[in-house]
Formats: structure tokens, C-alpha cells, sequence
């Protein structure tokens, strides 16, 4: 390869580019913005860390470079599994020293949830970017601490939503906010699944801040919002508990809960761990519906409206997510659906207020 050839492939600029007589500053620059690759540290590397680590295999603008864990032979079989090198490697207690190390660009936090907001603070002071999984963290108050520290940090926290960029969800999404369904006044939404293993963090009240709600009800209540492109005004909401010993004081098994809406629109939505199969998005308005089971699932999801069926290719959600976060980190980019700090706030608030209603039984007003 020529001299020419080679620094035009290290500062990414095709020579195809440079060949064109028009424009061509333009479009080197842009080759040059687009071969930026979002460099991404796991923390965590239990299951869903895996399932991200094996979806960014497959990603054109995020590439994994470091992990922390706080168990040492984990991290040597990711270091070979992923090519990661020692010096991008970190545990509990050495990973403040991330500051200090250039080829990190941000660490997705794929740990229980009561760890999310400590450590959220702790990158964003190393100024890193930072990727919560769902829940952002056990309530309201922590997801404020955990917004105020990432902007005081000059750092991104983002939420990993997946759904918010799955191509059949934006479709439905786009139909609503395109007037397709008219009006839309309803939404139900049903999240759940059959936990197993009553020793798991899950069924901890410490560690994952409540039961159902905090783990997948979320998705029920992230998806109204979505879907309705409004947020609610009032909620009310009902527990039940047939298994008292498995879900704990705290821990809630199923959770029915509704939510009212500005526009007059209402929903209506189960978070349990009590059921299988249950993963349904139901959307009605004045000139029609759309309907997609499975909703939340890792896919591949399936959609209808009242016009057919919506056909998209199944790609994993968490590719696309991390090329999409890659994005959002690296140019600015605005996504559809916003999957910020101050998204996965709001959910938290909505979730806070469910929790209220259940206990004192009555409506509580938002916003
Ligand atoms: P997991 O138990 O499989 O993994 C958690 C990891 O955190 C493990 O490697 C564990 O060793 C580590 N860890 C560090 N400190 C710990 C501590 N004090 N106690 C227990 N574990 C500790 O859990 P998971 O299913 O991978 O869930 C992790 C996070 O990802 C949760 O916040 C969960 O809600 C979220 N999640 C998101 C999705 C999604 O689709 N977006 C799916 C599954 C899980």
C-alpha cells in the first residue's frame, strides 16, 4: 500500500472520496466521523452483560475494550474470549483508575440495580460516559443524583432501552405520531414472566429495589410512554401476592396498574413474575390499532396493526442498540424515542408513584 494510501486509511478517508471532484472535504469528514468507534467497557459480567458482549461482536461502531469484575477468572475468559487487553481490565475497587486510561470511552453497567447509581457517580467523576441498564436505579431521588452527576460531569448517561430502537416499535411509533390509529385513547400493556430461583438478587429487595415492577413491569411502563407519546398525570395501581414467602416484604409478585394522560388517553397494564408468557402491547385509537406479541422480548417481535402485518428484519436488539448509542456519543445524534438519563428518570418517577398508590390505595397525581 502506497504512503498516501495508508494515512488516508488511518484518518479514515477512502480514496474513492478523495477521487470524487465535488465536495470532497465534505464527504472525508464525514467518512472520518463515521469511522469513529464508541470504545465500551462491561461492568458486570454476569448474563445480560454477555448477551451485550456477544451483540457488539456484530457492531459496526462499538467495539468491547475493557470489563470490570470483581471476579478474576471471568475476567481472564473474557480476555480471551474478546481480545480485551490487562491494562483495560478492572475490579470494584481499582476502577476510579479508568480516568486514566485514554481507550475507554464509556462503561455500560450491566449490574444488579441497587449498584447502578453508586457506581454511575463513580464513572461520571472518572469522566466517563456511562450505560445503565433498566431500572436506572431503585427510585427517583437516585436517578436525579445520578442525571445531576453526569452533567456536572460533562458525561452521557444513557439508559440501555433497546426496544427505542427496534424496528418494528418505530414503526408502530411512527404510525401513532403520524395519526394513523387517529386518536390514540388506550393503551394496555402486560410484562411479565415466571421467576424462578428464590435466592436470586431479583427477589432481593436490597439489591433489585422492589419485585416485578423494577425488572420487567418497567417495560409496560416505558412502553405506554412510548406509545402514547404523552406522559401520565395520575396513576393508580393494585398488588397481589400468592406466593408470600418467595416474594418478600418489598418484593412484589404481580402489580395491576393504570395511568391517566392529558389528552384524555388511558392505560392499563400487569407487571408479575407470577406468569409465562406474557409480553403484549395493545394500542387502540379512533381509526384503528396496532397490537405486538411478543413486545418486549429479545425478539424476533412481532407487530400488527389494523391494516396487516409490519414486516421488519430481525437484527439483535443489542447491536443495533450499541451502534445507535455509538452515535448518539459520538455525533450527537438525536434518537426517536430518547434513551437519556432523563428518560430512564421518568420511568422512575411513574414507578414511585405506583409503589404510593399501591400502599395507600388511591390515585396519585403527577407532574
Ligand atoms: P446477573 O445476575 O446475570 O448478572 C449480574 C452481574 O453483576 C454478575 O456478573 C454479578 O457477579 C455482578 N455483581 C457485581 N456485584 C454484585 C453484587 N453485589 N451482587 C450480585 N451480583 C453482583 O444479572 P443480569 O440478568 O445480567 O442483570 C443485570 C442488569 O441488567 C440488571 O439491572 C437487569 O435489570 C438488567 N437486564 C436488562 C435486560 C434488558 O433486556 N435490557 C435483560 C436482562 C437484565
Amino acid at each position: 500500500m502506497s504512503n498516501r494510501r495508508i494515512f488516508l486509511k488511518k484518518a479514515g478517508i477512502s480514496t474513492l472520496a478523495l477521487s470524487l471532484p465535488y465536495a470532497n472535504t465534505l464527504s472525508a469528514m464525514h467518512t472520518l466521523h463515521e469511522d469513529k468507534v464508541l470504545r465500551v467497557a462491561i461492568m458486570g459480567l454476569g448474563s445480560y452483560g454477555t448477551r451485550v458482549a456477544e451483540a457488539m461482536k456484530d457492531c459496526k461502531r462499538a467495539k468491547l475494550v475493557g470489563v470490570v469484575s470483581g471476579t478474576p477468572s471471568k475476567i481472564s475468559d473474557w480476555q480471551s474470549k474478546y481480545g480485551i487487553p490487562a491494562k483495560n481490565c478492572y475490579n470494584y475497587e481499582t476502577f476510579d483508575q479508568i480516568k486514566d486510561n485514554p481507550d475507554i470511552d464509556v462503561v455500560y453497567m450491566t449490574t444488579p440495580n441497587s449498584l447502578h447509581k453508586p457506581h454511575c457517580l463513580r464513572l461520571a467523576a472518572a469522566g466517563k460516559h456511562v450505560i445503565s441498564e433498566k431500572p436506572m436505579a431503585l427510585n427517583a431521588a437516585e436517578g436525579r443524583e445520578m442525571v445531576a452527576a453526569c452533567k456536572k460531569a460533562g458525561v452521557h448517561l444513557l439508559v440501555g432501552y433497546r426496544m427505542h430502537f427496534e424496528a418494528k416499535t418505530l414503526e408502530v411509533v411512527r404510525q401513532q405520531r403520524a395519526g394513523e390509529f387517529g386518536e390514540t385513547l388506550f393503551f394496555q400493556g402486560l410484562s411479565g414472566f415466571r421467576i424462578g430461583d428464590p435466592t436470586q438478587w431479583r427477589l432481593d429487595r436490597e439489591l433489585a429495589g422492589g419485585g416485578s415492577m423494577m425488572d420487567i413491569g418497567i417495560y409496560s411502563v416505558n412502553g405506554t410512554r412510548y406509545m402514547l407519546g404523552e406522559e401520565p398525570v395520575w396513576v393508580t395501581a393494585q398488588e397481589s401476592k400468592t406466593d408470600p414467602v418467595k416474594f418478600k416484604e418489598g418484593v412484589d409478585e404481580t402489580i395491576t396498574f393504570q395511568m391517566g394522560f392529558p389528552s384524555g388517553a388511558m392505560a392499563s397494564c400487569l407487571s408479575t413474575y407470577a406468569l409465562n408468557h406474557l409480553d403484549k402491547f395493545f394500542l387502540n385509537g379512533t381509526k384503528g390499532f396496532a397490537e405486538m406479541q411478543p413486545s418486549t422480548g429479545y425478539g424476533p417481535i412481532k407487530a400488527w396493526t389494523n391494516k396487516g402485518p409490519i414486516e421488519r428484519e430481525h437484527i439483535t436488539h443489542q447491536t443495533t442498540q450499541m451502534d445507535e448509542m455509538a452515535a448518539i456519543i459520538l455525533d450527537g445524534k438525536k434518537p426517536l424515542i430518547p434513551v437519556d438519563g432523563e428518560e430512564g428518570l421518568k420511568d422512575l418517577v411513574i414507578i414511585d408513584a405506583i409503589y404510593e398508590a399501591v400502599r395507600n390505595g388511591g390515585k396519585v397525581k403527577l407532574g
